[in-house]
């Protein structure tokens, strides 16, 4: 059977995800993989579908309803980017999972259009661990402020944390982001004794990194569909 270049690409990296779990000692069946499919076509996509991947990412919430249509209603679409308040409705109807909250505004504004919609997003605080300027996301501090707030919101599941590691950053701060989520989720999920089970963190150039440091959810582009 020949292989398309996506189904060929989607193996390798499921099976860096399976050699990067076991290093640590985790069972690989508690990483999952997104496939960040944000400025490829549905094309692509249905390729990767038809390889057995079902949970994609993107950044824009107005591209996914551009995709969405043409594409299996298996799918399970993940928001990874910035979410503008007036695009609320949109992510709560076309998503089951965002990863990128990043005020008590915003969480609130989820809350109230999901109880509206009759939906139940996967929420995630996006912290920005390595505090860089540029860079969204709670101060690991707000967060852990924020996290009860938005465990007992009833119309949204807090799931876990989100964080993206600095471009081109050594492998030792690499570690220090990655394990410094895993240690603030630690921290919030004993304090308030609320169950924070998801860390997405890690991408293309970084997942084994983020593996080794607790990852439950890896995020990677350019390893399936190539360059942007
Ligand atoms: C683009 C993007 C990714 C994927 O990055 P790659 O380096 O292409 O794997 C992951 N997370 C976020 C938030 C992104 O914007």
């Amino acid at each position: 059977m020949i292989m398309s270049q996506i189904a060929e690409n989607l193996a390798a990296v499921r099976a860096r995800i399976v050699s990067a779990a076991q290093s640590s000692g985790r069972d690989a069946g508690s990483v999952r993989l997104l496939a960040v499919s944000k400025t490829f076509p549905a094309t692509a996509i249905a390729e990767a579908y038809a390889a057995g991947q079902r949970s994609f990412g993107e950044n824009r919430i107005q591209e996914i309803e551009a995709k969405a249509p043409a594409l299996p209603s298996g799918i399970e679409w993940h928001l990874i980017g910035h979410l503008q308040a007036n695009k609320v409705r949109s992510a709560v109807k076309w998503t089951t999972w965002i990863h990128s909250v990043d005020s008590l505004d915003l969480l609130n504004r989820i809350d109230r259009i999901a109880g509206e919609e009759g939906r139940r997003p996967n929420v995630l605080l996006e912290v920005n661990i390595s505090g860089e300027k540029s860079k969204f996301g709670f101060s690991p501090k707000d967060a852990g402020d924020i996290a009860p707030l938005a465990a007992a919101m009833p119309n949204l599941r807090m799931a876990g944390l989100m964080t993206m590691a600095p471009m081109e950053a050594s492998p030792e701060v690499l570690h220090q982001v990655f394990g410094g989520l895993r240690q603030l989720r630690d921290r919030i999920a004993g304090e308030y004794r609320i169950d924070l089970p998801v860390l997405s963190m890690g991408m293309s150039g970084d997942f084994e990194i983020a593996i080794a440091e607790g990852a439950t959810i890896v995020r990677i582009g350019t390893a399936i569909f190539g360059h942007r």
